[in-house]
Protein backbone atom coordinates (compact mmCIF):
# COMPACT_ATOMS: atom_id res chain seq x y z
CA UNK A 1 0.00 0.00 0.00
CA UNK A 2 1.21 3.09 -0.57
CA UNK A 3 0.81 5.78 2.58
CA UNK A 4 -0.26 9.18 1.23
CA UNK A 5 1.61 12.18 3.01
CA UNK A 6 -0.39 15.41 3.35
CA UNK A 7 -1.81 18.50 5.18
CA UNK A 8 -5.00 18.59 4.07
CA UNK A 9 -7.78 17.72 6.35
CA UNK A 10 -9.80 17.48 3.41
CA UNK A 11 -7.89 14.52 1.56
CA UNK A 12 -7.47 12.79 5.20
CA UNK A 13 -10.92 13.31 5.56
CA UNK A 14 -11.92 11.29 2.10
CA UNK A 15 -9.31 8.93 3.27
CA UNK A 16 -11.37 8.51 6.72
CA UNK A 17 -15.06 8.42 4.76
CA UNK A 18 -13.98 5.60 2.72
CA UNK A 19 -12.98 3.27 5.25
CA UNK A 20 -8.98 3.91 5.22
CA UNK A 21 -7.12 4.44 8.84
CA UNK A 22 -5.17 7.89 8.75
CA UNK A 23 -2.42 9.12 11.08
CA UNK A 24 -2.97 12.50 12.53
CA UNK A 25 -1.80 15.19 15.10
CA UNK A 26 -2.94 15.78 18.51
CA UNK A 27 -1.32 17.31 21.60
CA UNK A 28 -0.39 14.09 23.14
CA UNK A 29 1.65 11.92 20.45
CA UNK A 30 0.23 11.06 16.56
CA UNK A 31 -2.96 9.13 16.73
CA UNK A 32 -4.39 6.57 14.15
CA UNK A 33 -7.65 7.35 13.54
CA UNK A 34 -10.48 5.67 12.14
CA UNK A 35 -14.28 6.03 11.61
CA UNK A 36 -16.16 4.98 15.29
CA UNK A 37 -19.47 3.54 13.22
CA UNK A 38 -17.02 1.62 10.93
CA UNK A 39 -16.28 -2.19 11.89
CA UNK A 40 -14.13 -2.59 8.81
CA UNK A 41 -12.01 0.43 9.09
CA UNK A 42 -11.35 -0.56 13.26
CA UNK A 43 -10.24 -3.53 11.90
CA UNK A 44 -7.21 -2.21 9.94
CA UNK A 45 -6.21 -0.52 12.80
CA UNK A 46 -5.14 -3.45 14.53
CA UNK A 47 -3.74 -4.84 12.05
CA UNK A 48 -1.40 -2.11 10.94
CA UNK A 49 -0.29 -1.35 14.71
CA UNK A 50 0.08 -5.55 15.14
CA UNK A 51 -2.08 -4.64 18.23
CA UNK A 52 -3.16 -7.31 20.67
CA UNK A 53 -7.33 -7.36 20.13
CA UNK A 54 -7.83 -7.10 23.74
CA UNK A 55 -6.37 -3.56 23.73
CA UNK A 56 -9.33 -1.01 23.45
CA UNK A 57 -9.16 1.76 21.61
CA UNK A 58 -9.97 5.88 22.27
CA UNK A 59 -12.77 7.43 21.08
CA UNK A 60 -12.05 11.02 19.69
CA UNK A 61 -14.43 13.46 19.60
CA UNK A 62 -14.72 16.78 17.87
CA UNK A 63 -17.98 18.40 19.94
CA UNK A 64 -19.54 17.74 22.95
CA UNK A 65 -22.77 16.67 21.92
CA UNK A 66 -21.08 13.74 20.28
CA UNK A 67 -20.55 12.41 23.96
CA UNK A 68 -24.35 10.49 23.59
CA UNK A 69 -23.11 8.47 20.64
CA UNK A 70 -20.45 7.03 22.51
CA UNK A 71 -21.56 7.24 25.92
CA UNK A 72 -24.70 5.67 27.60
CA UNK A 73 -23.97 7.61 31.08
CA UNK A 74 -22.03 10.54 31.43
CA UNK A 75 -21.48 10.30 35.21
CA UNK A 76 -21.43 13.22 37.79
CA UNK A 77 -17.43 13.27 37.71
CA UNK A 78 -17.17 12.59 34.27
CA UNK A 79 -19.54 15.77 33.88
CA UNK A 80 -17.33 17.78 35.92
CA UNK A 81 -13.50 16.87 34.66
CA UNK A 82 -15.10 17.53 31.51
CA UNK A 83 -16.45 20.90 32.18
CA UNK A 84 -12.82 21.85 33.31
CA UNK A 85 -10.86 19.61 31.09
CA UNK A 86 -11.78 19.13 27.85
CA UNK A 87 -10.59 20.00 25.17
CA UNK A 88 -7.55 18.45 26.30
CA UNK A 89 -5.25 15.96 26.74
CA UNK A 90 -7.69 13.82 29.18
CA UNK A 91 -9.27 10.23 28.45
CA UNK A 92 -12.74 9.22 30.09
CA UNK A 93 -13.90 5.82 30.64
CA UNK A 94 -17.59 5.81 30.72
CA UNK A 95 -20.02 2.76 29.69
CA UNK A 96 -20.30 2.08 26.35
CA UNK A 97 -23.76 2.55 23.99
CA UNK A 98 -24.43 -0.69 22.73
CA UNK A 99 -23.95 0.52 19.08
CA UNK A 100 -20.43 0.78 19.42
CA UNK A 101 -18.38 -2.00 18.05
CA UNK A 102 -16.88 -4.11 20.61
CA UNK A 103 -13.89 -4.42 18.40
CA UNK A 104 -13.02 -1.06 19.11
CA UNK A 105 -13.21 -1.71 23.34
CA UNK A 106 -11.99 -4.77 23.23
CA UNK A 107 -15.02 -6.35 24.46
CA UNK A 108 -15.27 -4.32 27.43
CA UNK A 109 -18.82 -3.07 28.29
CA UNK A 110 -16.92 1.13 28.53
CA UNK A 111 -15.68 3.23 26.07
CA UNK A 112 -12.51 6.16 26.54
CA UNK A 113 -13.29 9.11 25.60
CA UNK A 114 -11.13 12.58 24.73
CA UNK A 115 -11.74 15.37 23.11
CA UNK A 116 -7.85 16.28 21.83
CA UNK A 117 -7.31 20.27 21.94
CA UNK A 118 -4.94 20.35 19.00
CA UNK A 119 -6.00 22.87 16.21
CA UNK A 120 -5.33 19.90 13.39
CA UNK A 121 -7.07 17.23 15.22
CA UNK A 122 -9.90 19.70 16.26
CA UNK A 123 -10.50 20.08 12.54
CA UNK A 124 -10.09 16.64 11.24
CA UNK A 125 -12.83 16.05 13.36
CA UNK A 126 -15.02 18.45 12.39
CA UNK A 127 -14.44 17.98 8.45
CA UNK A 128 -15.04 14.50 9.47
CA UNK A 129 -18.39 14.87 11.53
CA UNK A 130 -18.03 11.66 12.89
CA UNK A 131 -16.27 10.73 16.33
CA UNK A 132 -12.58 8.78 15.44
CA UNK A 133 -11.24 5.51 17.60
CA UNK A 134 -7.43 6.26 17.59
CA UNK A 135 -4.81 4.45 19.38
CA UNK A 136 -1.18 5.79 19.29
CA UNK A 137 0.11 5.66 15.61
CA UNK A 138 3.26 3.07 15.75
CA UNK A 139 3.86 -0.16 15.89
CA UNK A 140 2.83 -1.94 19.07
CA UNK A 141 5.31 -2.13 21.49
CA UNK A 142 7.52 0.56 20.08
CA UNK A 143 7.28 3.90 21.58
CA UNK A 144 4.19 6.57 20.51
CA UNK A 145 5.24 8.36 17.59
CA UNK A 146 5.58 12.47 18.80
CA UNK A 147 6.33 13.32 14.88
CA UNK A 148 4.96 12.49 11.49
CA UNK A 149 8.35 11.23 10.37
CA UNK A 150 7.86 8.88 13.55
CA UNK A 151 4.82 7.59 12.21
CA UNK A 152 6.44 6.73 8.65
CA UNK A 153 9.28 5.21 9.93
CA UNK A 154 6.44 2.76 11.76
CA UNK A 155 3.78 2.51 9.93
CA UNK A 156 4.70 3.40 6.00
CA UNK A 157 3.03 0.83 3.42
CA UNK A 158 0.73 -0.15 6.00
CA UNK A 159 -1.53 2.35 5.99
CA UNK A 160 -3.27 4.83 4.20
CA UNK A 161 -2.89 8.32 4.83
CA UNK A 162 -0.49 10.22 6.93
CA UNK A 163 -1.62 14.03 8.12
CA UNK A 164 1.38 15.72 8.65
CA UNK A 165 1.55 18.39 11.63
CA UNK A 166 4.10 19.62 14.16
CA UNK A 167 6.19 18.03 17.23
CA UNK A 168 3.60 17.07 19.39
CA UNK A 169 3.34 19.49 22.31
CA UNK A 170 2.57 17.09 25.00
CA UNK A 171 4.66 13.97 24.09
CA UNK A 172 3.46 11.39 26.47
CA UNK A 173 0.09 9.74 25.98
CA UNK A 174 -3.35 11.17 27.60
CA UNK A 175 -4.24 10.70 31.38
CA UNK A 176 -7.17 7.73 31.41
CA UNK A 177 -9.73 7.99 34.36
CA UNK A 178 -12.02 5.74 34.65
CA UNK A 179 -15.34 7.29 35.89
CA UNK A 180 -17.62 4.72 35.02
CA UNK A 181 -18.25 3.76 38.86
CA UNK A 182 -18.75 6.50 41.97
CA UNK A 183 -14.89 7.03 42.60
CA UNK A 184 -12.75 8.17 39.59
CA UNK A 185 -9.39 5.59 39.18
CA UNK A 186 -6.71 7.23 37.63
CA UNK A 187 -5.36 4.10 35.15
CA UNK A 188 -2.89 5.97 33.41
CA UNK A 189 -1.17 9.11 34.58
CA UNK A 190 -0.59 11.94 32.07
CA UNK A 191 -0.65 15.89 31.62
CA UNK A 192 -3.69 16.12 33.52
CA UNK A 193 -2.18 15.27 36.86
CA UNK A 194 -3.79 13.73 40.16
CA UNK A 195 -3.44 16.62 41.81
CA UNK A 196 -5.64 18.48 39.00
CA UNK A 197 -8.09 15.91 38.83
CA UNK A 198 -8.34 16.16 42.98
CA UNK A 199 -8.49 19.68 42.61
CA UNK A 200 -12.39 19.33 41.07
CA UNK A 201 -12.83 15.78 42.20
CA UNK A 202 -10.92 14.93 45.54
CA UNK A 203 -11.81 11.33 45.92
CA UNK A 204 -9.90 10.42 42.44
CA UNK A 205 -7.77 7.90 43.79
CA UNK A 206 -4.63 6.22 41.85
CA UNK A 207 -5.36 2.51 40.19
CA UNK A 208 -4.56 -0.11 42.47
CA UNK A 209 -2.98 -3.15 40.42
CA UNK A 210 -3.52 -5.78 42.32
CA UNK A 211 -5.67 -9.47 42.08
CA UNK A 212 -9.25 -6.93 42.32
CA UNK A 213 -8.39 -4.64 39.28
CA UNK A 214 -6.29 -6.77 36.91
CA UNK A 215 -8.34 -5.55 33.91
CA UNK A 216 -9.40 -2.20 34.22
CA UNK A 217 -7.00 -0.79 31.70
CA UNK A 218 -5.97 -4.22 29.66
CA UNK A 219 -3.50 -2.00 27.60
CA UNK A 220 -0.97 -1.25 30.68
CA UNK A 221 -0.19 -4.59 30.81
CA UNK A 222 1.58 -5.19 27.25
CA UNK A 223 5.18 -3.66 26.74
CA UNK A 224 5.01 -0.10 26.15
CA UNK A 225 7.75 2.80 25.32
CA UNK A 226 10.40 0.27 24.72
CA UNK A 227 13.44 1.30 22.62
CA UNK A 228 15.62 -1.16 21.85
CA UNK A 229 18.20 -0.19 24.17
CA UNK A 230 18.00 -0.90 27.67
CA UNK A 231 17.47 1.74 29.70
CA UNK A 232 18.08 2.21 32.76
CA UNK A 233 16.69 4.76 35.90
CA UNK A 234 19.23 6.96 37.03
CA UNK A 235 18.95 9.19 40.64
CA UNK A 236 22.22 11.12 40.35
CA UNK A 237 23.69 11.58 36.45
CA UNK A 238 26.88 12.32 37.91
CA UNK A 239 27.61 9.29 39.17
CA UNK A 240 27.09 7.06 36.29
CA UNK A 241 29.92 5.60 34.50
CA UNK A 242 29.02 4.87 30.89
CA UNK A 243 30.03 3.25 28.55
CA UNK A 244 30.69 4.05 24.99
CA UNK A 245 27.29 3.41 23.35
CA UNK A 246 25.30 4.64 25.98
CA UNK A 247 23.05 7.37 26.29
CA UNK A 248 21.49 10.04 28.75
CA UNK A 249 18.10 12.18 28.91
CA UNK A 250 17.29 14.41 32.27
CA UNK A 251 17.08 17.75 33.78
CA UNK A 252 21.25 18.00 34.75
CA UNK A 253 24.50 17.84 32.71
CA UNK A 254 25.76 14.18 33.39
CA UNK A 255 29.00 13.89 34.93
CA UNK A 256 31.89 15.49 32.51
CA UNK A 257 34.38 12.08 32.37
CA UNK A 258 31.03 10.43 31.54
CA UNK A 259 31.65 9.67 27.52
CA UNK A 260 28.20 9.48 26.46
CA UNK A 261 27.24 8.96 22.41
CA UNK A 262 24.06 11.24 22.78
CA UNK A 263 22.95 13.72 25.98
CA UNK A 264 19.51 15.64 25.92
CA UNK A 265 19.37 17.70 28.97
CA UNK A 266 15.96 19.21 29.63
CA UNK A 267 15.54 22.85 30.92
CA UNK A 268 11.68 21.57 32.44
CA UNK A 269 10.31 18.50 33.53
CA UNK A 270 7.72 19.34 30.64
CA UNK A 271 10.77 19.54 27.83
CA UNK A 272 12.18 16.00 29.04
CA UNK A 273 8.47 14.63 28.59
CA UNK A 274 7.74 16.06 25.23
CA UNK A 275 11.44 14.96 24.13
CA UNK A 276 11.36 11.26 25.91
CA UNK A 277 9.66 9.25 22.86
CA UNK A 278 11.67 11.15 20.28
CA UNK A 279 15.14 10.60 22.09
CA UNK A 280 14.71 6.88 22.15
CA UNK A 281 13.90 6.57 18.68
CA UNK A 282 17.19 8.30 17.70
CA UNK A 283 19.29 6.07 20.07
CA UNK A 284 17.83 3.61 18.51
CA UNK A 285 18.71 5.02 14.70
CA UNK A 286 22.38 5.31 16.33
CA UNK A 287 22.67 1.64 17.48
CA UNK A 288 22.90 2.93 21.59
CA UNK A 289 23.10 -0.14 24.02
CA UNK A 290 21.38 2.05 27.37
CA UNK A 291 19.90 4.71 27.99
CA UNK A 292 20.67 6.61 31.52
CA UNK A 293 17.17 8.62 31.70
CA UNK A 294 17.35 10.77 35.30
CA UNK A 295 15.12 10.15 37.70
CA UNK A 296 12.70 12.83 38.73
CA UNK A 297 10.00 13.27 41.49
CA UNK A 298 6.50 11.51 40.88
CA UNK A 299 4.12 14.68 41.42
CA UNK A 300 2.25 16.58 38.68
CA UNK A 301 3.61 15.87 35.52
CA UNK A 302 6.83 13.96 36.95
CA UNK A 303 4.06 10.76 37.48
CA UNK A 304 3.30 10.44 34.29
CA UNK A 305 7.13 10.83 32.75
CA UNK A 306 8.37 7.99 35.37
CA UNK A 307 5.19 5.78 35.25
CA UNK A 308 6.70 5.45 30.94
CA UNK A 309 10.27 5.53 31.78
CA UNK A 310 9.89 2.42 34.58
CA UNK A 311 7.70 0.94 31.60
CA UNK A 312 10.83 1.03 29.27
CA UNK A 313 13.31 0.21 31.99
CA UNK A 314 11.21 -2.59 33.31
CA UNK A 315 9.08 -3.89 30.48
P1 LIG B 1 -3.25 4.11 23.25
O1 LIG B 1 -4.35 4.83 22.51
O2 LIG B 1 -2.39 3.27 22.36
O3 LIG B 1 -2.48 5.06 24.10
O4 LIG B 1 -3.99 3.07 24.21
C1 LIG B 1 -5.21 3.33 24.81
C2 LIG B 1 -5.18 2.87 26.23
O5 LIG B 1 -6.25 3.50 26.95
C3 LIG B 1 -5.44 1.37 26.40
O6 LIG B 1 -4.27 0.62 26.29
C4 LIG B 1 -6.03 1.31 27.81
O7 LIG B 1 -4.99 1.25 28.76
C5 LIG B 1 -6.79 2.63 27.92
N1 LIG B 1 -8.22 2.42 27.63
C6 LIG B 1 -8.88 2.64 26.47
N2 LIG B 1 -10.18 2.30 26.57
C7 LIG B 1 -10.36 1.83 27.82
C8 LIG B 1 -11.48 1.30 28.56
N3 LIG B 1 -12.67 1.18 28.00
N4 LIG B 1 -11.26 0.90 29.83
C9 LIG B 1 -10.05 1.02 30.41
N5 LIG B 1 -8.96 1.50 29.77
C10 LIG B 1 -9.10 1.90 28.51
MG1 LIG C 1 -0.27 3.14 22.28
Amino acid sequence: MQTTLTDSIEIATEFLLAGEVVAFPTETVYGLGANVFDEMAIRKIFLAKGRPSDNPLIAHIGKLEDLQLLASEVTPAAEKFIARFFPGPLTLVLPKQPTISSLATARLNTIGIRMPRHPVAQSLLQTCGVPLVAPSANLSGKPSPTTWQAVQSDLDGRIACILRGEQAEVGLESTVVDCSGSVPVLLRAGAITLEQLQEIVPITRLAQWNASEPTRSPGLKYKHYSPQARVEITVDPRTNQSSTESAFIGLHQPSATADFKRVKVCQTIEEYAQSLFQFFRECDALGIEVIYCEAVSETGLGLALMDRIKRAAHG
